[in-house]
């Protein structure tokens, strides 16, 4: 790059690490929360096409009728309203951006889900991190201090948490929402595999917001995420969001997946059963710590030598998990996706054979 093009580029992106995705080429693919079952062809090309999606037109930028399904599956209220994103990623991007005023903060715990202090820091907003206990719950003492302290605009709650696959306290939380005069966001991105939501407190509380995901359900390539919240709220972010963030093959997809929900509802029902197996296998390996899991993934700690090492035998063996080592107060952590039965079990002979 010349270097005057360099000197016009912000100073700050030449520090920020890229988002790592390791190429799952060839790979058992355990790293990234997906469903891993094939989606049935209801909802693949032909009845795409024979829902006629004019590709030629631009979508609906306001994604009506695929809002207008959702409000039927939430049972939303009339006085909330729905945005959709290209993922949860934009709504995120689009709640900081919206949030993004000189000296306002964004209060997260930590460790959580890395691209709510990423989009934070990328908009300028501060950012204030208040780590968990060693249990991984909320440190609420802590928590309700820094939230005098610093008066967030914003907080994430990721309910269950990522990485650490954990709900944490409901009174916690309303203890939060409670003392804040920031917005909350809770996100339930792995709420199928919890069966706990905070979408029935919507109207008890002005300043929360409930966010969700079609991607940890089966259908991470549509980019789809959406959040609920005050119908005024609402209207001020959609005044940012691009015009038409949300392709129409996207929304089409979703509105059949959730003609069809039950099908997908089954599929997290499975997911669950396989964690609890997974879960049951791996308490029985006593080289490593497993933590409890909430969510389609499953926390564990390698005991005595390093998860970089574990990681790399993984991956020789193709595997690919997620190595968390990097993250503050998660070294030698690992994190693995609940796949099929076949991947589960290759995943833990794998397992074992490295740790000897
Ligand atoms: N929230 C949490 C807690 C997540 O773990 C993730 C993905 N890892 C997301 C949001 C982003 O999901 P999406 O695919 O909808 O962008």
């Amino acid at each position: 790059m010349k270097n005057k093009l360099k000197d016009f580029l912000r100073e700050d992106i030449s520090n920020i690490k890229e988002y790592e995705v390791l190429d799952p080429e060839g790979m058992i693919k355990l790293d990234a929360m997906e469903n891993p079952f094939d989606v049935d062809l209801k909802f693949e090309s032909e009845s795409i096409l024979a829902n006629k999606v004019n590709i030629n037109r631009y979508p609906d930028g306001a994604c009506k009728n695929l809002i207008k399904k959702l409000r039927v599956s939430h049972n939303l209220k009339s006085n909330f309203n729905i945005l959709v994103g290209n993922g949860s990623d934009e709504l995120i991007q689009i709640l900081c951006m919206a949030f993004s005023k000189k000296d306002n903060t964004v209060l997260c715990p930590q460790p959580t889900f890395s691209m709510y202090k990423s989009i934070a820091d990328l908009v300028g907003l501060n950012f204030q991190a208040v780590p968990l206990k060693n249990d991984f719950s909320l440190n609420i003492n802590k928590m309700l201090n820094d939230i005098k302290q610093t008066d967030p605009a914003l907080i994430f709650l990721a309910y269950p948490n990522n990485p650490t696959a954990n709900l944490w306290d409901r009174n916690n939380i309303k203890k939060v929402l409670e003392n804040t005069n920031g917005l909350v966001v809770i996100d339930e991105a792995y709420g199928a595999f919890s069966g706990e939501s905070f979408l029935n407190d919507i109207d008890k509380y002005e300043n929360l917001a409930v966010m969700k995901t079609f991607s940890k359900v089966g259908l991470a390539g549509l980019r789809l995420g959406y959040l609920m919240a005050e119908k005024s709220l609402i209207k001020e972010l959609n005044k940012i969001r691009l015009p038409f963030n949300v392709n129409s093959l996207s929304q089409k997809i979703a509105e059949i997946a959730l003609d069809n929900k039950d099908y997908l509802d089954k599929q997290s029902k499975e997911i669950i059963g396989l964690r609890e197996r997974l879960l049951k296998q791996m308490l029985k390996v006593k080289e490593i710590e497993v933590y409890n899991s909430s969510t389609n993934f499953i926390l564990f700690k390698i005991k005595n030598g390093s998860a970089d090492e574990i990681f790399n035998k993984l991956l020789k063996d193709k595997i690919l998990i997620k190595n968390m080592s990097k993250t503050e107060s998660l070294k030698d952590y690992l994190r693995v996706t609940v796949g099929t039965e076949k991947d589960n079990n290759i995943f833990i002979q794998s397992l074992k054979n490295a740790l000897n």
